[in-house]
């Protein structure tokens, strides 16, 4: 029994050490691609669910490898988060996605804002509000016009730094969206008294909205809610007519998913929206 034990010890640290070697080399290989380009953004349409129209666009990072492969956010993102690198790494997508949105206003009749992932761990960095000033000015866009995303989960630390970085935020005209609501657990009392703009109700909710056993009440919760606080909302991972139905049924503002558009590269993008101006 000793000698098991033992060897699944051995076992065990072997593959941890594995883990930390994948890591290790994982996170040198996206240090490369970012030094290298291989990192670019693709943006899916969000749009209004009463007629249609376009109202925005989310940036979404995108990595791919020299052999052609593509790495998911999610499993880069958590990694770039705890190594530090989402700092420099996140201010690109912000300047990159705010340079986008600048040609997206001459190339459509649209008024798009931009929506932008912003982590935990830039959230909180002491430069952050000082990097959103330096893109905003050397890009030139309309602070109106971008909407950061940020999670749930950021409303549940250091409450009173998170709601004077959102205050500033707001100061400077810049929107801001709560992603994945519905899965964290931050009280309602808290939510009112911070400035946030929009609640996106999470994909799992939206899932719901579909089938024989379809149930709404979840996703009309968060719509009341939103109402309630004066929130726009918006509906992530619309997939089908059936749950876009319910979104109107319901009175969601918006909506996003493939039953719109897939995230897409700029010559996609700026084709889907050109068909939508028809
Ligand atoms: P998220 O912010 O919740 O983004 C929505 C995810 O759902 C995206 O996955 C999008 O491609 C996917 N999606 C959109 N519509 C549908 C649909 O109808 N069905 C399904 N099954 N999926 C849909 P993606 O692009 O793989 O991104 C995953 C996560 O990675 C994002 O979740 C976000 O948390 C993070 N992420 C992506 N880009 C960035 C970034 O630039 N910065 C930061 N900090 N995080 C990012
Ligand atoms: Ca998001
Ligand atoms: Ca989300
Ligand atoms: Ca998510």
């Amino acid at each position: 029994a000793k000698e098991s034990l033992r060897g699944g010890h051995c076992y065990f640290t072997k593959e941890m050490e594995q883990e930390t070697e994948t890591r290790f080399r994982l996170l040198h290989n996206l240090r490369k691609a970012f030094d290298g380009d291989r990192l670019f953004m693709m943006y899916q349409p969000q749009v209004s669910v009463a007629d249609g129209r376009p109202v925005g666009v989310e940036a979404l990072l995108r990595w791919r490898t020299e052999d052609g492969a593509m790495i998911p956010p999610d499993r880069f993102i958590p990694l770039a988060e705890s190594s530090g690198l989402i700092i420099h790494l996140g201010e690109w997508v912000m300047r990159t996605a705010m340079l986008q949105l600048r040609r997206l206003q001459t190339q459509t009749t649209f008024n798009l804002r931009m929506g932008i992932n912003v982590s935990m761990a830039q959230f909180r960095h002491p430069e952050f509000l000082g990097v959103l000033d330096r893109a905003i000015a050397e890009t030139g866009v309309d602070p109106s016009n971008i909407e950061l995303e940020v999670t749930e989960s950021i409303a549940m630390i250091d409450r009173l730094a998170v709601s004077r970085t959102l205050s500033s935020i707001a100061e400077r005209g810049v929107k801001i969206a709560i992603d994945d609501f519905g899965t964290g657990f931050s009280s309602l009392s808290y939510l009112e008294r911070l400035e946030v703009d929009r609640l996106k109700i999470d994909k799992s909710f939206v899932d719901k909205l579909q089938g024989d056993t379809a149930d709404p009440r979840l996703s009309e919760m968060i719509v009341n809610l939103a109402k309630d606080l004066d929130l726009e909302v918006i509906a992530e991972g619309v997939e089908t007519d059936e749950q876009l139905e319910w979104l109107k049924k319901i009175n969601c503002d918006e909506a996003q998913g493939y039953f719109f558009a897939r995230p897409l590269e700029e010559t996609w993008l700026i084709e889907w929206l050109r068909e939508q101006e028809q």
